[in-house]
C-alpha cells in the first residue's frame, strides 16, 4: 500500500530506532527525564522561546495552550477550518468553557482586519476575547502558507487589545523549510507554539508546546490534570530529537512530491481543480466521472491510499514513508484512471 491519508502514518526508521534504544530516561513527572528535558530545551532554543513542553500529542498541546490562556467563559479567535475547532472533538468547551469566534479566511489564513473586527468591546453582554490562534501550515487549507508579514500585523493588534497569540505549527516546518524562514522569528511574534514531531518529521508520537518559563509552568500543570503527565517517556523524546535533527531538511522532497502529484492530477478530466500546491499536502476537488469517495476506492484497488474530505474533495499528504518510486508509481496509476 501507498499511504498518502497522512503523514502521522510514517514508522521510525531504522536510525531513528536505534536512537531511541540508547536515549537515558527517567521519571518525567518528576523532571527526571534527561531526554525529554533536552527535547524541550531543544525545541525551545530552536525557536527562541524559553520552555518547552513535551505532549502525546499535538491536540493536546494546542489545548493546553488554549486552557492556560484563557478562563471559562472568554473567547478564542481562529479561522473556520483550523484545526482546534475541526478536529479536537469540541475541546474548546470542554477543555477551557471557552466560545470561538469563527472567521471566514482564505484557505485557512485570517487577516489582521479581520482579528481587529473580530475582538469583542468591553461590554457585559459580550464573552471577552482573550486569545487568537492561527494555524502554519493550514491543514484544511492544503498545506497553505501565511506571509510573515501577517503575523507581525496580528501581534500589533494582540498586543494592543490584551490577546494572547498561539500558533497551531503541527506542520510548522513545513512552512519554514518553504517560505526559508527563520524560527527564531517565530519564536519573536507568539506567545505559545504547538511543535508536531508525528507528521512530517516522522516520529512516532509527541508534540511539543513553547512558550515563556511561566507560560510552560502552568501548562505542564494542565498536562497533569488532563492526564498527560508520562513517566519514562525518554524513549519517545529520543525519536523527536532524533526527527529535529534529520528530517527537517528532507521536507523539501515532500514538497517536490506534492507538486509531482498535482501535475499528474491537473491533467485529469475529473480532476475539477487543485488547491495550489505550497507544502506537502495536495487538495483536489473531483466531478465527473468520480466523487471524491469513488475516486478513493479506485485508488484503493491500485493500492494506493487517500481520504475524501467530502463529497468531492480528496486528499494527498507527502511524507518520509512514501519513496520517489512510489510516487512514480502513483502517477502512472492516475494516469490510466
Ligand atoms: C495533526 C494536527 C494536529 C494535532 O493532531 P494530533 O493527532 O492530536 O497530534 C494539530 N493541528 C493540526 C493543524 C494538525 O494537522
Amino acid at each position: 500500500m501507498i499511504d498518502f491519508r497522512s503523514d502521522t502514518v510514517t514508522k521510525p526508521t531504522a536510525a531513528m530506532l536505534d536512537f531511541m534504544h540508547t536515549a537515558p530516561i527517567g521519571d518525567d513527572v518528576f523532571g527526571e527525564d534527561p531526554s525529554i528535558n533536552s527535547l524541550e530545551q531543544k525545541t525551545a532554543d530552536l525557536f527562541g522561546m524559553e520552555a518547552g513542553l513535551f505532549c502525546p500529542s499535538g491536540t493536546m498541546t494546542n489545548q493546553l495552550a488554549i486552557k492556560t490562556h484563557t478562563q471559562a467563559g472568554d473567547e478564542v479567535i481562529c479561522d473556520e477550518l483550523s484545526h482546534i475547532y475541526q478536529y479536537e472533538g469540541g475541546g474548546i468547551a470542554f477543555n477551557a468553557g471557552c466560545s470561538v469566534r469563527l472567521l471566514q479566511g482564505n484557505r485557512g489564513r485570517i487577516t489582521v482586519e479581520q482579528v481587529q473586527a473580530a475582538i469583542n468591546p468591553d461590554d457585559v453582554h459580550k464573552p471577552i476575547s482573550k486569545l487568537v490562534s492561527l494555524e502554519n501550515t493550514c491543514n484544511r487549507g492544503g498545506g497553505s502558507c501565511y506571509n510573515f508579514n501577517d503575523f507581525q500585523f496580528i501581534r500589533e493588534v494582540a498586543t494592543a487589545n490584551n490577546l494572547g497569540l498561539h500558533l497551531d505549527g503541527a506542520r510548522l516546518f513545513n512552512a519554514i523549510v518553504y517560505k526559508n524562514e527563520n524560527p527564531l522569528e517565530y519564536g519573536k511574534v507568539f506567545d505559545s507554539i504547538s511543535i508536531c514531531l508525528s507528521k512530517g518529521l516522522g516520529a512516532p508520537v509527541g508534540s511539543v508546546l513553547l512558550g515563556n518559563k511561566d507560560f510552560i509552568k502552568k501548562a505542564r500543570r494542565w498536562r497533569k490534570v488532563f492526564g498527560g503527565g508520562m513517566r519514562q517517556a525518554g524513549f519517545l523524546a529520543a525519536a523527536g530529537i532524533y526527527a529535529l535533527d534529520h528530517h527537517i531538511d528532507r521536507l523539501k522532497d515532500d514538497h517536490a512530491n506534492a507538486l509531482l502529484i498535482r501535475d499528474a492530477l491537473e491533467r485529469k478530466d475529473f480532476v475539477q481543480n487543485v488547491f495550489e500546491v505550497e507544502t506537502n499536502i495536495v487538495i483536489a476537488s473531483i466531478h465527473g466521472k468520480y466523487t471524491a469517495s469513488s475516486f478513493v476506492q479506485a485508488l484503493k484497488e491500485k493500492n494506493i491510499l487517500v481520504i475524501a474530505m467530502s463529497p468531492i474533495l480528496v486528499r494527498f499528504v507527502l511524507h518520509l514513508d512514501i519513496t520517489e518510486t512510489q510516487v512514480e508509481e502513483t502517477i502512472e496509476v492516475i494516469k490510466n484512471l
